[in-house]
């Protein structure tokens, strides 16, 4: 059973009211069970809501309260991002889930990089890294093919 973004098999959770969906991405894990979820909508965000940047460091960094996330009215949304990722956790755990596909770049969910003043800067999303810190395999939207191809390898 596979974590995946809900963004990315279609669901309109995004911040601005849209899904990101990956077609290939669907057609590639048609035979596995996958959970779709929104760490945002999860903490207790609306959709759509103004856009969250975390603020210096990455999301090792919010779960250690060395930086916070701040939207673009200028509030402070952490609260609702750790609470968000700690949902997501909790169903991955109530699940067994050992891996989870995950959109890359957002602040939530991002792998291996996270967006900051509209730059691509390298770091995890908060609910990426929880899930990381827990042992729960994180893979890339943008590297699904060769890391997911090698997961199932493993897997066999
Ligand atoms: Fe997609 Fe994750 Fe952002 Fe939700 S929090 S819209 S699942 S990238």
């Amino acid at each position: 059973m596979v974590l995946i973004s809900a963004c990315l098999v279609g669901v309109k959770c995004r911040y601005d009211g849209n899904a990101s969906p990956q077609e290939h991405l669907l057609a590639m894990i048609s035979d596995e069970r996958f959970i779709p979820v929104c760490p945002e909508q999860l903490g207790g965000l609306s959709t759509p809501r103004p856009p969250a940047e975390i603020l210096h460091g990455d999301g090792f960094d919010v779960l250690k309260k060395r930086a916070a996330l701040v939207n673009s009215d200028s509030h402070d949304v952490t609260e609702w991002f750790l609470r968000g990722a700690r949902e997501t956790l909790y169903i991955a755990e109530l699940l067994q889930v050992t891996t989870a596909i995950l959109k890359e770049k957002s602040p939530s969910c991002g792998v291996h990089s996270i967006k900051r003043k509209g730059v691509t800067v390298p770091g995890m999303g908060v609910t990426a890294a929880l899930l990381a810190e827990h042992g729960i395999q994180v893979i890339s939207s943008e590297k699904v093919y060769e890391d997911y191809v090698r997961y199932r390898r493993d897997r066999k």
